[in-house]
C-alpha cells in the first residue's frame, strides 16, 4: 500500500552510499579496529581541533537550552573569514543542508539541473527528490588531470541550477575561473560547492558580493575536523539568504555545532597545520602512486583520484585494514579509486598495502 501512497519522486532517488566504516570492516575482517586506516571519507586526519573539545565540553552543560536560531555569533566570525557580510552568511547543518535548501528554493517537477560528473552524488539524489530532470555535462579527462567541460553555459542554457563543486569530488579539479564567470550570465542559479576549498587555497566566495544567482557552500567537516558535528554554511546575496532561511527547520543548527565551529574557526594553529598535512601528504602519496605505476590526477582537495589495472583494488586493500573509495558509486569503472590523504603513518600504511597488492 506505501507505494501508492509515496510520491513517485521517493521511489526513485537513488540511496547515498557513505564510504565503510572502520567498526564495519574490524568487524568483517577480524582486525583490531584502531589498527584499522581509513581514507575513504576525506576526513580530517589530524583529529578535533582542541579548542573545540574543550567549548564542546563546557558546552554539553548548557544543551537543555535550545541554540541561539541563526548562529549570529558563528555568523558574524564567518564574516570575517569569508570576507562577505554576516547577512550575506547561513548556517546549516553540515553543507548537504544548505545543498537541500537551494533544492528546495528553486527545483519543480518542470525544471532542470545541470551536474558534471563523476561528482558528489548528493545533486543528484536532491534533483530527483524534487521531480526534476539532470542534465550530465561530464567532466573531461585528461591525462593528468581532469577538467570542467568548456560547453557547460551552452548546456545550462534553460537550467534552473547548475551543481559545481570545486576543488570537484573525486576528481580534484577545480573549476575555471572565466568558465564559472560565464555561467554567472546565465539566467540560471550557481550553486558553487567549496567543501574542499581550504586545501586549493582559492575561494570565489567574494563573487557572492556581485552575483546574485550564485550560491556558494562551505563546510567545517574538512580543513576544521567537525564532520561529526554537522556544521556547514552558505553565501549568497541578503535576499536569497533570506528566502532559503525561511526553507530551514527551526534551530537547524545545534548549540554544540555552533560552539565547536566557533572555537574551531579561532583555532588558526589547527587549521594551518592540517592543511600543510594535506599538501604535504597529497605530494607525497602522488609521488608513490606514480612510483607503482599508477595514473594519478591531479588534485587540489585532500584526496587524490588515481587508476590501477586491479579493479579490485578496493578489496584488497580492505583485506588489509586499509579503507579507501572505489569509484563506481561515482559512475567510474572499477579500475578508479578515491584514497584522503591521511597521517604520515596512514598514508605509508596505504602505500606498504598498495605495493603487496600491486606486486603480488
Ligand atoms: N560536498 C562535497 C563535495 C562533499 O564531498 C561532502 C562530504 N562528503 C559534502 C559536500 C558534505 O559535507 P558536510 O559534512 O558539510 O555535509
Amino acid at each position: 500500500m506505501i507505494e501508492r501512497l509515496l510520491r513517485r519522486e521517493v521511489m526513485e532517488v537513488p540511496p547515498y552510499v557513505p564510504g565503510k566504516s572502520a567498526g564495519e570492516i574490524a568487524e568483517r575482517f577480524g582486525i583490531p579496529e584502531e589498527s584499522i586506516v581509513k581514507l575513504a571519507s576525506n576526513e580530517n586526519p589530524l583529529g578535533v581541533p582542541p579548542a573545540a573539545v574543550e567549548a564542546l565540553r563546557r558546552a554539553a552543560e548548557e544543551v537543555n537550552l535550545y541554540p541561539e536560531p541563526f548562529a549570529d555569533e558563528l555568523r558574524r566570525a564567518l564574516s570575517g573569514y569569508v570576507g562577505v557580510p554576516e547577512e550575506c552568511i547561513l548556517v546549516g547543518n553540515g553543507s548537504d543542508d544548505l545543498l537541500e535548501q537551494c533544492a528546495k528554493a528553486f527545483l519543480t517537477p518542470k525544471d532542470s539541473a545541470v551536474l558534471t560528473p563523476p561528482t558528489f552524488s548528493y545533486y543528484r539524489i536532491l534533483v530527483q527528490m524534487y521531480g526534476s530532470r539532470c542534465v550530465e555535462v561530464p567532466m573531461v579527462e585528461g591525462e593528468e588531470e581532469y577538467a570542467f567541460p568548456e560547453s557547460l553555459p551552452e548546456a545550462a542554457s534553460g537550467a534552473k541550477l547548475v551543481f559545481l563543486c570545486s576543488p570537484n569530488n573525486p576528481t580534484g579539479n577545480v573549476v575555471q575561473r572565466s568558465l564559472l564567470e560565464e555561467l554567472l550570465e546565465l539566467e540560471s542559479v550557481v550553486v558553487l560547492d567549496e567543501a574542499y576549498a581550504e586545501f586549493a587555497g582559492e575561494s570565489f566566495a567574494p563573487l557572492v558580493k556581485h552575483h546574485e544567482n550564485l550560491v556558494v557552500t562551505r563546510t567545517f567537516s574538512k580543513a576544521f575536523g567537525l564532520a561529526g558535528v554537522r556544521v556547514g554554511y552558505c553565501l549568497a546575496s541578503e535576499e536569497l539568504v533570506g528566502y532559503l532561511a525561511r526553507l530551514r527547520q527551526p534551530f537547524s543548527v545545534s548549540l554544540l555545532a555552533q560552539v565547536a565551529a566557533l572555537a574551531a574557526l579561532r583555532d588558526e594553529p589547527f587549521l594551518r597545520r592540517s592543511v600543510e598535512m594535506v599538501r604535504e601528504g597529497r605530494e607525497y602519496l602522488g609521488g608513490e602512486l606514480r612510483r607503482l605505476g599508477a595514473r594519478v590526477y591531479a588534485s587540489r582537495a585532500n584526496f587524490l583520484l588515481f587508476r590501477t589495472p586491479r579493479g579490485d583494488l578496493p578489496e584488497e586493500l580492505l583485506k588489509r585494514g586499509v579503507i579507501v573509495r572505489g569509484c563506481r558509486s561515482f559512475g567510474l569503472e572499477d579500475t578508479y579509486v578515491r584514497v584522503s590523504v591521511g597521517t604520515p603513518e596512514q598514508n605509508r600504511r596505504f602505500v606498504e598495502a598498495l605495493e603487496e597488492v600491486l606486486t603480488q
